[in-house]
């Protein structure tokens, strides 16, 4: 870039910006600093500029507006040429107002924690837009009168599991764990088997979170042994609530015993039962995995799960149970703090009534489906020159689901560098690096975004 100043003439004095009110400004300036200036593109123009305008329309005028300014004022420094001035601003905007960037997930995870877990399907996209203004969230529009948050969510929610007489919708899973244990517990005895002192991701252990409650835990069995005796010796006139919480990363073999939902039911105290990962049913592929339905048929007075695993919805934490209980926990002032918001309960609502969501298309789809197409993405890279062979591939159900199930699945392998390439690509693809190799599964990725996976590779194959 040419200085556009004369090296021995003083410094120009600009003429934008805050002048302190009444302050006169003396315009002592070089020739050629004088013409740079003349040329400089006005702000008018420059905000005029369509492509420039898109993005006031996206991050607000007051940063593009600073953002011109700054590049006028770089022009006038003769660091940037005047006509280069709108492409500066629009190279020194960021790429969009929210943060969080679009990762295609090639990782064989189904539910990657790191990756937000469930993507939602475009029924549940297109409430949550629909959702954002106002809305009948807490209205009855026939009478006129205060209705019952997200009643469509809770009605869809009763719909898909009838057992449950009534139905609460919170943050996440861990908030409905912690309503439970508050609302039913808090001051008494929480018994739990020590088969399921459970740690979760990023360090969080689900017995502290129950402690965090104020609720004392009387642990009972062992680590690969618990009876239904062991929680009957247990239950005295302190216990508020036994938990049954689901083992949702990691399993116990060999010589093991646990007690069942229905042998707990009767020792006149409630359950819960905290299944993790959010089967309304039982699901053919995941015999392990533990479901609503069966959970409260067995007498579980409260279950609870997240709805962004296996549910395949929005980040929410969704309690399903007997009537009075329920209740319990909604006139709880800890729910006031805890419930979910109106695009929650939208995107949670059209995932329940809506077509399948990508989480449960992808667990159902054909196996041979996946191989298939690992094989047309490697032959389309192949012809591009690029070093890539299928492969089958064992992916997981990941997320805090399923430990154990191995799905069988489809990758491409390409060349190591390409795991790092690939995450600095638009869009960013996230694969797993492996046996000195960087492997793109489609278990995760969506069919109709294959095309777009081969195209972020051939970009960075393009660039490198
Ligand atoms: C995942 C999980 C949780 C935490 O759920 P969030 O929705 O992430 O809060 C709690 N309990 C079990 C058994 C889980 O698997």
């Amino acid at each position: 870039m040419t200085a556009h100043r004369d090296p021995t003439a003083p410094e120009p004095t600009t003429t934008h910006g805050d002048r302190a009110a009444g302050a006169p400004t003396t315009t002592v300036a070089a020739p050629n600093a004088a013409g740079t200036r003349r040329r400089v593109p006005r702000t008018d123009v420059l905000l005029a500029d369509p492509a420039i305008a898109r993005r006031v329309a996206d991050l607000g005028r007051d940063l593009v507006k600073a953002t011109v300014t700054e590049m006028q004022q770089r022009c006038r420094d003769g660091a940037i040429a005047p006509e280069s001035v709108p492409a500066a601003v629009l190279d020194a905007l960021p790429p969009r107002a929210a943060t969080g960037r679009p990762v295609v997930n090639a990782t064989g995870v189904l539910l990657h924690t790191n990756l937000g877990r469930a993507p939602l399907s475009a029924a549940a996209r297109a409430a949550v837009a629909a959702s954002c203004g106002t809305g009948d969230l807490e209205l009855d529009l026939r009478t006129g009168r205060r209705g019952v948050r997200g009643a469509g969510t809770l009605a869809a929610l009763r719909a898909a599991v009838p057992v449950a007489q009534a139905a609460l919708v919170v943050n996440n899973n861990a908030a409905a764990v912690v309503l439970a244990a508050t609302a039913l517990a808090a001051g008494r005895e929480i018994v739990l088997s020590r088969g399921e002192l459970v740690q979760i991701g990023d360090g969080f252990r689900l017995p502290d979170l129950l402690a965090s409650t104020g609720a004392r835990l009387h642990e009972v069995g062992t680590t690969n042994w618990t009876s239904a005796e062991d929680y009957r010796a247990a239950v005295g006139p302190d216990a508020g609530l036994i938990v049954k919480l689901h083992r949702s990363n990691f399993t116990i073999s060999g010589f093991t015993a646990e007690a069942g939902i229905g042998e707990l039911a009767g020792l006149g105290v409630p359950v819960l039962a905290d299944l993790g990962s959010g089967l309304l049913v039982p699901h053919p592929l995941l015999p392990d995995e533990p479901d609503a339905t069966t959970a409260l048929r067995e007498g579980a007075d409260v279950v609870c799960f997240s709805a962004d695993k296996l549910l395949g919805g929005p980040q929410a934490g969704v309690l399903l149970g007997n009537a009075a209980t329920l209740d319990r926990l909604r006139r709880h002032p800890l729910y006031r703090a805890l419930r979910a918001d109106k695009m929650t309960l939208a995107a949670l609502e059209a995932t329940l009534r809506g077509p399948a969501p990508p989480v449960a298309a992808a667990l159902d789809a054909d196996p041979a489906d996946r191989m298939r197409r690992a094989t047309a993405l490697a032959h389309l890279l192949r012809a591009s020159g690029i070093e890539a062979a299928a492969e089958r591939s064992d992916g997981v159900v990941g997320g805090g689901s399923a430990p154990g199930v191995r799905l069988v699945s489809g990758a491409v392998r390409l060349p190591t560098r390409y795991g790092e390439l690939l995450r600095g690509g638009d869009p960013a693809v996230l694969g797993r690096v492996a046996d000195d190799g960087c492997l793109l599964d489609v278990l995760a990725v969506d069919p109709a975004d294959d095309r777009l996976l081969a195209d972020a590779v051939l970009a960075v194959a393009r660039c490198r």
